[in-house]
């Protein structure tokens, strides 16, 4: 393939600018399985069903050798207590990283192996955070606008979503006295009176 340019605009919408981009959409009935709180979820869908977040990929093929890189727009919401965020996936050749830089928000990228060895990194703009191979990935935004950032990973890698769901993240980033806090999932789930 010949080289390509796209133009990163954050404060602009959309924030990727370039004439063959994919598009992906991801609304609120996109994502069930994925909050813990079904009900405030069926309640958000019921009202609209909000795009919850989208990404933007220049036309890489998605083959050994090849980069592919995009943008992800998550917007600002909350499911119950939870934040919008992304599904998160381990990649399906698990031998491959990847790379994000935050352009514009506030937010977490929550990582976890398959050890079950937890990470929450702060996203704040100018934030880059490199995910080693094998750990899975979701971005989270806390912020009241959306959370914008960059990502390159092996194009051949594959998303394993299924693996992530089914055992979930043990880390949850959640709004607790009016702010984000992040907290272990089986705790923030049994805890009294919240
Ligand atoms: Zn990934």
């Amino acid at each position: 393939m010949d080289p390509l340019k796209a133009i990163v605009k954050a404060d602009r919408f959309p924030p990727l600018d370039h004439p063959a981009l994919r598009r992906r959409v991801r609304k609120a009935s996109d994502l069930r399985g994925v909050f813990m709180d079904e009900e405030a979820l069926e309640w958000l869908i019921r009202q609209g069903d909000p795009v919850v977040y989208a990404t933007y990929e220049p036309p890489v093929p998605e083959s050994a050798g090849h980069l592919t890189f995009g943008l992800t727009i998550i917007f600002a919401g909350q499911v119950g207590s939870e934040y919008f965020m992304t599904r998160g996936h381990f990649h399906v050749q698990r031998q491959t990283a990847e790379v994000y830089y935050a352009l514009r928000g506030l937010g977490y990228l929550l990582m976890q192996d398959e050890q079950d060895r937890a990470r929450a990194e702060p996203l704040e703009p100018g934030s880059m955070v490199y995910v080693p191979p094998g750990w899975a990935h979701r971005s989270v935004n806390t912020g009241a606008e959306p959370l914008v950032f960059i990502y390159v990973f092996p194009a051949d890698a594959g998303h394993d979503y299924g693996a992530i769901q089914q055992k979930g993240f043990a880390k949850v980033v959640v709004q607790a006295q009016g702010r984000p806090v992040v907290v272990d999932r089986g705790a923030w789930t049994r805890s009294p009176g919240r």
